[in-house]
């Protein structure tokens, strides 16, 4: 097995106009201070060709992308044309896709083949509702999503999966740490018996509510690799002590 760097990854979601592009440079400026850390932001499509060119070498990518390469899909953002403006990154399945858009499995799964043959690196979310988490149906939801959404191959350094209740997430309400860490290992054993090794180099996030004060904890839990940060993303004064506190744990 490879080592796992820390990866924390910023979602921006539908937040941000160019004069938010300041707030990306300072952020990948004060990772640089943390090697150790992998840092990527994810901003809304209209800044991610104004990000890559105002923060170059960074690790920037979009919150969505549609299954397929080019054609009909009024609105919609392939995954090739996020490579082509510079993006190296993708989040497919996140809950308010999920919830919002009815994407189901199958589709998020397809989304996530075509980030990986783009030659994106993909972030695939996963999370119960409260109601499942109530009814200690949590980890059999969560992993039913992850066998229904993750494909058959690909690179396991270019895909991680993101473990965010939906709870969780935008609540300020947290699991417990010995509830996330339960959740991951659990997601850890199922794409062990599923891809073998090459699980133990996949990098599984926690996201759901992460800041500067709960980072240290959560990102220490078992088969925690990073954090998916929402709200504590958009600017450095939040998003810098999230990110020190992944290096800090190295
Ligand atoms: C998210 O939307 O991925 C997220 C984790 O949001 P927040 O950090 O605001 O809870």
């Amino acid at each position: 097995m490879m080592a796992r760097r820390k990866y924390v990854v910023g979602n921006w979601k539908m937040n941000g106009l160019s004069d938010a592009l300041g707030e990306a440079q300072a952020i990948f400026s004060a990772a640089g201070a943390h090697a150790a850390v992998d840092v990527a932001i994810c901003p809304p499509f209209t800044l991610i060709g104004a990000m890559v060119a105002a923060a170059p070498g960074a690790a920037i990518g979009g919150q969505d992308c549609h299954a397929a390469a080019a054609g009909a899909f009024t609105g919609s953002v392939a995954a090739p044309m996020l490579a082509d403006i510079g993006a190296s990154v993708v989040i497919v399945g996140h809950s308010e896709r999920r919830e919002g858009f009815g994407e189901s499995d199958a589709d998020v799964r397809a989304k996530a083949e075509a980030g990986l043959a783009a030659g994106l690196s993909v972030i695939l979310c996963v999370g119960e509702p409260r109601e499942v988490r109530e009814s200690g149906g949590a980890i059999d939801h969560v992993l039913a999503q992850v066998a229904g959404s993750v494909p058959d191959s690909f690179d396991a350094q270019r895909l991680a999966i993101a473990y965010e209740p939906i709870w969780a997430i935008g609540t300020g309400l947290v699991p417990t740490v010995g509830d996330v860490a339960a959740m991951h290992g659990a997601i850890r054993g199922a794409l062990s018996g599923r891809f073998g090794d090459a699980a133990a180099n996949m990098r599984i996030l926690y996201g759901g509510s992460v800041n500067g004060d709960n980072a240290a904890e959560l990102l220490d839990a078992g088969d925690v690799d990073g954090a998916l940060v929402g709200g504590a993303s958009l600017t450095s004064a939040k998003f810098v002590p999230i990110i020190a506190a992944a290096a800090a744990l190295g």
